[in-house]
């Protein structure tokens, strides 16, 4: 094997997505535990212990307590190299959210065992099963008492759409929780409350009458066998493709159950597997260096206009100092400084292989999903998804004087990725999509800092965008409610006030063909 071969092998890339308050912090420290990344758990958020905080990067996330170090931590386990990439939530959700899955090779679904599916999981639910990436299911806060197993494998399955297959099976839950049945290792996973689990094989249960004496623990053995009769059969293709997914119960905060998930996890978790481009599939372990930005954090320092590019290296090894060639423009370019592993360490990497995160000094020139390469080739990676805005403001420059700045802010903004622009159809008016608030927030900052524009923006509120063929656009059919609209390309679509507009339009209009950009890409 060559060293190339040996080392993207070990990578383990992946993300975590849950809906807010899942446990995906818990969930984190808990593997930076296992990588004695931290000594003890808790400092995984700038937001809760200042930490991890230290950089000065954008004012906007300074303010905010987003820690950019955090957002991809690397740590070797086992034989492994884990690269974990931050999914944020809440207020800080963006298109860089789900940019990130376009950079991962497999992912975590963290479910509140006591909810079930909640809205933000969803969204990236559907991302993930999109691009068909594997998912690894974990359900969290077993010790609290929460909605029946059965019950929330079977929302999984309905709601996701996705087989769902038991490695571990919980025997009680809350003040009765008892532990695990491990399914693949043959050994219940007993909870004891303390820091050590403790395992038992199934051999040695006989030997303890306090759990197989248990109502709760016979209960749940004859759940487990249930659905092993009844149940989905472990497919790893179909894992693979993202349409079944391994489910694994414990609680994060214990914490219980997260090393044997771990365990299992990291052992099936796919490594970089080969990328499609302009000229044919690249596997990660071709030799030359390849890779694609999939996310550019601008401005953090005011005074200076650098910026860093997130590149998800793709193939090959990559050295500080090389030559690399921006597939757009055939430019070439030293990779000499500032390029770091945006990582726990911050420090500057020496060299990256295939799966690896690495953050690269940006003069300007790059722009989300560009490919940079090596060698003779000049190929480019597969464009990134645009993914549907839910989130409408219209914009226009406070002083009309600055207009000529206001749109070549615009319009590089834009190209940068930073948001979505429309305008109102047969109008002047600039409308800007979004899929999170924060995204708003950046680009006022940016348009005020990197510009000099001040911008006011007023909001439309959250709409539902569904595009419709050029000859099907008949104006009389659409108002402020439904308004009709064009994208940057000029393609016609339809912003509609909420999802009963978009029912009550398709009952009425059943010749207009509507689609979502979602199932176009
Ligand atoms: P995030 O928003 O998904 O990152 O969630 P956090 O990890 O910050 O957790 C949200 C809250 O749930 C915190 O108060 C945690 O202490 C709590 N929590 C996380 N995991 C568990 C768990 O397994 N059991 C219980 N009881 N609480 C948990």
């Amino acid at each position: 094997m060559s060293q190339i071969q040996n080392e993207m092998k070990k990578r383990r890339t992946f993300a975590i997505i849950s809906h807010p308050d899942a446990g995906k912090t818990t969930m984190t420290e808990k593997m930076l535990l296992f990588g004695n990344l931290i000594r003890s758990a808790g400092t995984v958020k700038g937001k809760k212990s200042g930490k991890f905080a230290t950089s000065d990067w954008m004012e906007i996330e300074k303010q905010r307590g987003i820690s950019v170090t955090s957002s991809v931590m690397n740590f070797p386990y086992k034989d492994y190299q884990v690269n974990i990439l931050d999914t944020p939530g809440h207020e800080d959700f963006s298109e860089d959210t789900y940019r990130t899955l376009t950079a991962v090779d497999s992912v975590v679904m963290v479910i509140d065992g006591t909810k079930g599916i909640e809205a933000q999981t969803l969204k990236l639910f559907k991302v993930c099963k999109m691009r068909g990436i594997p998912i690894f299911t974990f359900i969290n806060k077993m010790d609290r008492e929460g909605r029946e197993p059965l019950e929330l494998m079977e929302e999984i399955e309905e709601t996701l759409n996705i087989e769902t297959y038991p490695m571990t099976w919980p025997a009680g839950m809350g003040k009765r929780f008892l532990g695990v049945f491990d399914r693949e290792n043959e050994q219940f996973v007993h909870y004891t409350g303390n820091e050590e689990e403790e395992y038992i094989p199934y051999s040695e249960l006989d030997q303890h009458p306090e759990l197989t004496e248990n109502a709760t623990f016979q209960e749940s053995e004859e759940e487990m066998e249930m659905v092993a009769e009844a149940g989905d059969t472990f497919d790893m293709e179909k894992v693979m493709r993202g349409d079944q997914t391994p489910v694994f119960f414990g609680s994060a905060l214990a914490p219980f159950g997260v090393e044997t998930f771990f365990n299992s996890f990291i052992d099936m978790a796919p490594e970089p597997a080969p990328r499609k481009s302009t000229e044919g599939i690249v596997s990660p372990d071709h030799e030359e260096f390849s890779g694609f930005i999939f996310k550019i954090q601008a401005n953090m320092n005011p005074q200076h206009r650098d910026r860093i590019a997130f590149v998800r290296i793709c193939s090959g090894k990559f050295e500080r100092g090389m030559n690399v060639t921006l597939s757009r423009t055939g430019k070439t370019f030293k990779l000499a400084q500032s390029q770091q592993f945006v990582a726990s360490s911050r420090g500057t990497v020496e060299e990256g292989y295939a799966g690896d995160i690495i953050g690269i000094y940006d003069p300007n020139v790059y722009r989300i999903g560009d490919t940079i390469v090596t060698g003779k080739s000049n190929f480019e990676y597969d464009e990134l998804p645009q993914f549907p805005p839910e989130l409408f403001k219209k914009v226009t420059a406070k002083n009309v004087m600055k207009s000529k700045q206001f749109r070549k802010g615009l319009e590089q903004l834009v190209q940068e990725g930073a948001i979505q622009l429309f305008k109102r159809y047969r109008f002047e008016d600039y409308i800007i999509g979004a899929v999170g608030e924060l995204q708003y927030e950046v680009f006022e900052y940016r348009m005020k800092n990197e510009y000099n524009v001040d911008i006011e923006l007023t909001p439309l509120g959250e709409r539902i965008p569904r595009w419709l063929k050029e000859d099907q656009v008949d104006e009389s059919l659409f108002d402020e409610r439904n308004m009709l609209a064009e994208d940057r390309e000029g393609n016609p679509l339809v912003l509609f006030k909420n999802d009963f507009s978009l029912r009550w339009f398709k009952d009425k209009n059943p010749d207009i063909e509507l689609t979502d950009l979602f199932e176009v890409n």
